[in-house]
């Protein structure tokens, strides 16, 4: 196997980072492409996986042809936590309690890792000195063995710097009694998250910021308190996103947390930094869960330009029968091509709740694709692809600006409602249709995506999807910043080794 051309001399001795994610999708694709631009700095990475996801990623992906051109990068595996449960996605109905979800994902976790923790940075595993710790900004307990192992320790956090930032706020809603809210005064303006006063309405916040999204026994205040706490104690927080898109709430984020590195989009760097002759192994297929049907971007190759409406909702939000067949009905009404992931466990409880109309599936049968998993990064990228009706991950939100592709927003929960709300009326790069699922609505939308609000959508896409591009090349802000965490976690190793 070839093995990439270091970019200094220097071989691993002294720098070697543990990185843990969230075992989810969302949290190990972005946290793998920062293992991978870490390797090509000559950082020596272990990544800790679960053995079901790390079975997987060896199922569907080429991850171990990826990862054997870095000789310092292993896997460490940690046994399945909860055996028989599907590990990547949140037990069904997770949108009521996605915190409480998060809990019982992480006490899981917990029993399982704490101890191959204590090996590797404490006890007889410790021969290969970790030096440094990237921690998934959930997984709390983490932190506590890192601390007794005095080491140094960045927190990685997933979502967008706009939802970190209402994180932050939420303790300081809770004390000013706007959290938790009444339905009625859901479109009201939010008065205590700073910044977003003109624009941010309640049914914007996270998800569990809802009575209804909140029925778990976590007191909210002291979990935001807490995690408020744990981040100020690191060497730093690592966001994937850029200057050029959430400079304004960067700031507010620096009030609270020292250092933060803006390194994103990830995949699109990572893309960079390996160089054209070097990429093809890593795109986001090779950190696919699920099989990618490949057969998607040959149907692709058929349609006219900007002519597909491509439709995903990720790896975990799950639909009721009557939200997918309102969705299916609203594409078909629009008479747009469409590409569309229903992943297997897609569809809340037992499935379809009747059979489908005629009409559907002959409406699929002449313009729609319908696949278990795509490969998301080259459908957004294929020239047939004009718009995407998505959940608002953060993942794909970033993958369809550097795609360069207007949205339609239909937030599901955690931090995508605010992430919707930026794509619409800050970004101006996308349509919201939170908390709305009617096939009138969603055939209306895809009209003004695809034809009538196209050209002004499309403008303002392509002005940020310039400045995403910019800032992960040589000289932008993420490439300085990812520098400056390269050179942070060598000078942390050194100080270690003294
Ligand atoms: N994804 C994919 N194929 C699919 C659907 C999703 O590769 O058919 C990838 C997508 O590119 C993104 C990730 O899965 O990188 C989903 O992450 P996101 O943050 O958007 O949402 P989540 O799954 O965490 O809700």
């Amino acid at each position: 196997m070839e093995i990439l051309p270091k970019p200094n001399s220097s071989p691993y001795t002294h720098n070697h980072v543990l990185i843990f994610p969230l075992p989810a999708q969302g949290h190990m694709t972005p946290m793998l492409h920062l293992s991978e631009l870490l390797c090509l700095a000559n950082i020596k990475v272990t990544f800790l996986i679960t053995t079901d996801n790390h079975q997987l990623l060896n199922q569907h992906t080429n991850v171990n042809e990826r990862f054997a051109r870095y000789p310092g990068f292993r896997f460490e595996a940690i046994p399945q936590a909860r055996p028989n449960e599907q590990p990547q996605t949140l037990p069904q109905g997770a949108k009521a309690g996605v915190l409480n979800m998060i809990r019982l994902i992480t006490e899981g976790l917990e029993s399982s890792a704490v101890p191959i923790l204590r090996e590797l940075l404490i006890g007889s595993k410790n021969v290969d000195k970790v030096t440094c710790f990237i921690i998934d900004g959930w997984l709390s307990f983490a932190y506590d063995i890192a601390l007794e192992a005095k080491l140094a320790v960045f927190a990685f956090r997933c979502p967008s710097a706009c939802c970190i930032w209402s994180y932050i706020c939420i303790p300081h809603l809770i004390q000013a009694r706007e959290v938790p809210f009444k339905d009625e005064e859901m479109d009201e303006l939010v008065k205590n998250v700073p910044g977003m006063s003109s624009f941010l309405r309640y049914r914007d916040l996270p998800s569990f910021c809802r009575g209804q999204d909140n029925s778990s026994c976590i007191n909210l205040e002291q979990f935001f308190s807490d995690e408020l706490h744990r981040n100020k104690n690191t060497n730093g927080i690592i966001l994937n996103t850029f200057e050029d898109l959430e400079g304004p709430i960067l700031t507010k984020i620096r009030s609270q947390y020292s250092k933060i590195y803006p390194i994103g989009p990830l995949h699109a760097h990572l893309k960079y930094r390996l160089g054209k002759e070097n990429q093809a192994l890593s795109n986001n297929s090779s950190s696919s869960l699920w099989e990618v049907d490949q057969g998607c971007i040959s149907w692709l190759d058929q349609k006219p330009n900007k002519s597909v409406v491509y439709v995903s909702f990720g790896s975990i939000a799950t639909l009721t029968s009557d939200q997918l067949m309102e969705i299916w009905a609203g594409l078909v009404g629009s008479n747009y091509y469409f590409l569309w992931v229903i992943r297997p466990n897609v569809i809340f409880g037992d499935g379809l709740d009747s059979p489908t109309p005629d009409e559907l599936l002959e409406g699929t049968k002449k313009r729609g694709y319908i696949v278990k998993w795509a490969p998301q990064d080259e459908v957004l990228a294929h020239r047939a692809v004009g718009g995407f009706l998505t959940h608002s991950g953060w993942n794909s939100t970033l993958e369809s600006i550097v795609a360069g592709v207007p949205m339609i927003c239909w937030p599901y929960f955690a931090d995508q409602p605010i992430n919707s709300r930026f794509v619409s009326e800050i970004w101006k790069i996308g349509l919201d249709m939170k908390d709305t699922c009617d096939r009138v609505i969603v055939e209306n939308m895809i009209n003004d995506l695809m034809d009538r609000r196209k050209d002004e959508l499309k403008k303002s896409m392509d002005q940020i999807s310039h400045l995403a591009n910019r800032s992960i090349s040589k000289g932008g802000s993420s490439y300085s910043y990812l520098d400056h965490l390269i050179e942070d976690i060598k000078a942390l190793a050194m100080k270690r080794e003294l």
